[in-house]
């Protein structure tokens, strides 16, 4: 069956457009009139927390983004804004990276659908709309702000809430918001995009849809992290919304299965862990990596090393079980007979050389 894909109703894209924001959410003060804006809780005491435009009833509640996002803390902030009112809120808005934006969309939908966000891990397990909600990006690079998940960790799975519901409403696309981001950050965010573009373009999966969008999304990466312009953050925002769709029609491939499996055991965030395996995966995506390491030469980065030479046979076996449970990811990147060609023993010798 063909993927009839929701897309985000609304996006406004431009520098300064975080000012419209105001205006934005007028027309959907309608019931209880109040917004609540979850912001990164990096901009806390910033220019940007001022420029939040809270009315009178609203609420801005700063998400802290140490960790990425649980269930529990999803339901929690939940609890937290059903407590301070008998009313639902009109909107939640987003503000941050993916992780923020994340919790805005699992926030959101837990607001309406009844439980505990670990009950909805899956596909097309969340059967009502959630409240109103705006995606606002301040890194680029995951594509958060127009797919139909929200990654969560919940007590037994890292697995997102994934459902047409989950799509946020509206986006504000202002490259204003990531251009102070700090420069490794901003890397490894924006090597997530970089690398979903490389996967879904040499993947079993690809297809005139995603390549359309793929092959765009990729030549503005290449701009942005192998040239010098000085529009840069407008094209990067541009490759993650680009990117985002390319993979919403395709798949992710070994790279993305390799950093599940070191975010499971080691905790890893999905940015770095992504350029640590995809640095040992010349083998599989020869040109991509290549370039990669020029990006990395270019912007002066320095991965950590060895980061899994104390894990016990256990943790390495659990890593690896984690990383070849994730079949449309290898089928993508390797056909449907991967499981001859990607054994568990060539995952190990990945995982040693991270
Ligand atoms: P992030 O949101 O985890 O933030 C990383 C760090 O950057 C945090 O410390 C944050 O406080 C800081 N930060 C954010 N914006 C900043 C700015 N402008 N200036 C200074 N610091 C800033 O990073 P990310 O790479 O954008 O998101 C990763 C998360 O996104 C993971 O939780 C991952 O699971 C998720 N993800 C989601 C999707 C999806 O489709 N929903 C796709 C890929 C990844
Ligand atoms: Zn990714």
């Amino acid at each position: 069956m063909h993927r009839n894909f929701k897309q985000v109703s609304r996006v406004v894209f431009g520098h300064g457009c975080f000012d419209q924001l105001d205006d934005i959410l007028k027309e959907k003060r309608i019931n209880s009139k109040k917004m609540v804006f979850l912001v990164d809780h990096v901009f806390k005491g910033s220019e940007l927390e001022k420029k939040v435009p809270l009315h009178k009833n609203d609420e801005l509640i700063f998400v802290d983004v140490t960790y990425e996002p649980k269930t529990s803390y999803v339901d929690k902030i939940r609890d937290d804004i059903k407590n301070s009112s008998d009313l639902l809120p009109d909107g939640i808005i987003g503000i941050g990276g993916g992780s923020t934006m994340d919790m805005a969309k699992a926030v959101s939908l837990m607001l309406t659908n009844e439980g505990q966000s670990h009950e909805y891990q899956g596909w097309d397990l969340i059967k009502k709309p959630g409240v109103y909600k705006v995606g606002i990006p301040t890194l680029s690079g995951t594509g958060a702000e127009v797919s139909r998940t929200c990654v969560l960790t919940g007590p037994v799975r890292k697995l997102g809430l994934n459902s047409d519901y989950t799509v946020f409403d509206q986006m504000v696309l202002d490259p204003e918001l990531i251009k102070n981001a700090p420069r490794d950050q901003w890397f490894y965010t924006g090597m997530d995009c970089f690398i979903h573009n490389i996967e879904a373009l040499e993947g079993t999966y690809i297809n005139e849809f995603a390549r359309a969008y793929g092959e765009k999304s990729q030549a503005l990466c290449e701009q942005v992290f192998l040239e010098d312009h000085p529009d840069s953050d407008d094209k990067l925002m541009m490759a993650s919304y680009f990117g985002g769709m390319s993979i919403a029609y395709s798949q992710v491939g070994a790279c993305h299965a390799l950093s599940y499996g070191l975010a499971f055991v080691l905790g890893v965030k999905h940015g770095i862990g992504n350029c640590l395996a995809f640095n040992q995966l010349e083998d599989f995506y020869p040109q991509g990596v290549e370039k990669f390491k020029k990006m990395m030469d270019k912007h002066k980065i320095e991965l950590p090393v060895k980061i899994t030479k104390d894990l016990s046979q256990q943790q390495f076996e659990k890593m690896a079980d984690i990383c070849l449970g994730l079949d449309p990811l290898w089928e993508n990147a390797l056909g449907k007979n991967w499981k001859n060609i990607m054994t568990k023993d060539k995952v190990l010798k990945l995982y040693e050389k991270i």
